[in-house]
């Protein structure tokens, strides 16, 4: 059992109070024992001469003392005098008279020549003890002499006189009563000083002890207050000051950890932090997007069975044994994400501590646009090769002599002219489009209505359908709100999209425009938030696999088809950058049985009416 601070003050101080009064009692009581004593002793000195001075008459007789009537009545009367028992004891340890024993008694009397104060007496002639008598039972202090008879070399009696301590023993009593009672005032006193002045010590004490718990629960705004200047109070002064720099100091250190995880939360790049031992301590959110798993997943296990990617493991190991920066690109199946990882070591190796930082940078987009760059690039130069390469050959042939022959030289002329025609509209449309993406073509923002652009636009389209023996619908909802948009170039998307439909779609299909109000889910279907515009043909349809590209630059289902009816590749690539530069979508679908349906949706100016 632990006792406490109060406790043990308490305890001390009494028990040290206690040991303190007991010796003052003992000393004073065996100094009054001595002084009592000593006035005793001479007190006996004085009674003693007086008594052998009585006896004298039966001292001075001739022969040997003995024990006789008058001997007793002369000691009792003597004892009666002096206050004190007085024997007479003759040299071989008889007792003779004694003041304390009926004369008929003294037979029965021990010897008592064993008496240590008989036995100083034969000794030295005199002899004194403190006892309690055998025979009257009382404390009794004894003073022997030896009184020299008639011819003076042998004693011829001891006569020993007891001075009974009874009063004294009586009086110590009752002092040893008056102590205990002083004592006990004493003790109580000290006991309740005992307990404020521990009390006064512990208080603070245990505030203190509070104060801390609290601080230890994280409340750092905890004051001690204790009032005193004393050791206990410089004490909680300096708890108080070290509080306060725990607190800035935790501040300091929340207001940086807040910042870095702000830092790593909103970081585009996967951060990984590794142990010297491979063990994961931290990922930031784009890394769990990444690899698709959680933070507790990951913290702790060792990356190998975390990520379990062969080449990222070959990447960790390289770095924690190398203790050097390494750059790693991985690919992930089966999403086919490509990762550039910049793998850095940390000044520290010790466990549990960051030991290397690796940044994974999701390159899939750059690769992409990369490849796309790179077939755009292919893609051009085999487009303006193939036209020039034909006019180079034509011309040769002429210069080779066709030119002689006026047919054939009109003839190749003709080729010449429509492959010059073919470039310069590829240069047209690869020019419109680069002026589109470096934002040289401002679209325009007037309210339009989108019927007119449908009227306008299957017009001119019209007699290239009815070559073909198409049938053009328009199916055009009579409530369209006006878009917001740049008329001529939505004229050139819809063309675009009507001239593939013509172009695609084998004779006699049939090519239906549509246009409908749309509205987004959290609006009333009355406030229409979109227009939505769709070309459907009846042609030779999209294959799934070709849908997703087909916007791209030069991506074309059937290459040799497409050039053999004068397209360039590059019409949907054109139609998807404006309507995305007037804030809109497109995207194709299948149309059944046959054909395809591309769908544009363009955004309603918010403020206008709907158009009835
Ligand atoms: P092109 O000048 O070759 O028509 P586009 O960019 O306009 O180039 O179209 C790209 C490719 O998309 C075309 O080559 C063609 O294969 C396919 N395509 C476009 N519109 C249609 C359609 N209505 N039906 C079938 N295929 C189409």
């Amino acid at each position: 059992m632990t006792l406490s601070i109060r406790w043990k003050v308490t305890i001390g101080t009494l028990l040290v109070l206690a040991c303190g009064l007991l010796i003052a009692r003992t000393l004073a009581i065996r100094s009054l024992e001595q002084q009592e004593i000593v006035r005793s002793g001479q007190m006996l000195e004085t009674r003693t001469s007086l008594v052998s001075y009585g006896l004298e008459p039966f001292l001075t007789q001739p022969g040997t003392l003995a024990s006789t009537p008058q001997l007793q009545t002369a000691v009792q009367d003597l004892s009666t005098r002096a206050l004190a028992r007085v024997t007479v004891v003759a040299p071989d340890g008889q007792v003779l008279a004694d003041s304390a024993v009926p004369e008929r008694g003294l037979a029965a009397v021990e010897n008592h020549l064993a008496r240590p104060e008989i036995l100083q007496a034969v000794a030295t002639g005199r002899g004194t003890d403190l006892r309690t008598s055998h025979t009257t039972g009382e404390r009794t202090l004894y003073l022997a002499v030896a009184i020299r008879g008639a011819n003076q070399a042998t004693p011829a009696v001891f006569l020993r006189l007891g001075l009974p301590m009874t009063t004294f023993d009586r009086e110590v009593a009752k002092l040893h009563q008056n102590l205990a009672l002083a004592f006990g005032i004493a003790f109580l006193i000290a006991l309740a000083l005992s307990v404020g002045l521990a009390r006064s010590i512990t208080k603070p004490l245990s505030d203190i002890a509070i104060a801390a718990r609290q601080l230890a629960s994280g409340n750092h705004d905890v004051r001690i207050r204790t009032g005193s200047r004393d050791e206990v109070g410089l004490l909680a002064d300096t708890l108080n000051q070290m509080t306060d720099q725990l607190r800035a100091k935790i501040e300091e250190l929340s207001e940086d950890r807040a910042q870095l995880l702000a830092m790593l939360t909103s970081m585009v790049e996967g951060v990984m932090v590794l142990d010297c031992r491979g063990r994961v301590l931290q990922i930031n959110p784009a890394m769990e997007r990444m690899f698709d798993l959680t933070g507790m997943e990951a913290r702790g296990r060792p990356c190998s069975d975390v990520f379990r990617h062969p080449q990222l493991d070959t990447l960790v190991s390289a770095v924690l044994t190398k203790r050097m920066n390494e750059e790693e690109e991985i690919l992930l199946h089966p999403s086919g994400r490509c990762l550039h990882i910049e793998a850095s070591v940390t000044a520290c190796d010790r466990e549990n501590e960051a030991c290397a930082v690796l940044v994974f940078h999701d390159i899939t987009e750059l690769r992409r646009l990369e490849n796309i760059r790179k077939d755009f690039v292919a893609n051009v130069s085999h487009e303006l090769r193939t036209p020039l390469t034909s006019i180079k050959g034509y011309i040769e042939a002429l210069l080779d002599g066709a030119k002689d022959d006026p047919e054939t030289s009109t003839k190749f002329l003709n080729i010449i002219l429509k492959q010059s025609d073919r470039l310069n509209l590829i240069l047209e449309d690869l020019l419109q489009l680069s002026r589109i993406e470096s934002g040289k073509i401002l679209f325009k923002r007037e309210l339009l209505q989108i019927q007119r652009v449908i009227e306008r636009t299957l017009a001119m389209i019209k007699p290239l359908a009815d070559k073909k023996g198409h049938k053009l619908i328009s199916c055009v909802a009579d409530d369209l709100p006006l878009v917001l948009g740049d008329e001529d170039r939505l004229m050139q998307v819809l063309s675009n999209l009507l001239d593939n439909a013509v172009k695609y779609t084998p004779e006699k299909g049939t090519i239906t425009v549509t246009a409908r109000p749309v509205s987004d889910g959290a609006k009333p279907a009355a406030m229409a938030t979109a227009v939505e515009l769709s070309v459907t043909d009846t042609g030779l349809g999209i294959p799934d696999q070709d849908r997703p590209r087909i916007f791209e630059r030069f991506y074309r289902v059937d290459k040799a088809r497409s050039r053999e009816l004068g397209g360039t590749g590059l019409g949907l690539a054109i139609v998807k950058h404006i309507v995305e530069g007037q804030g809109g979508q497109v995207w194709v679908e299948a149309n059944a049985p046959t054909g395809s349906r591309f769908l544009v949706r363009l955004p309603v100016h918010q403020i206008s009416p709907p158009v009835s």
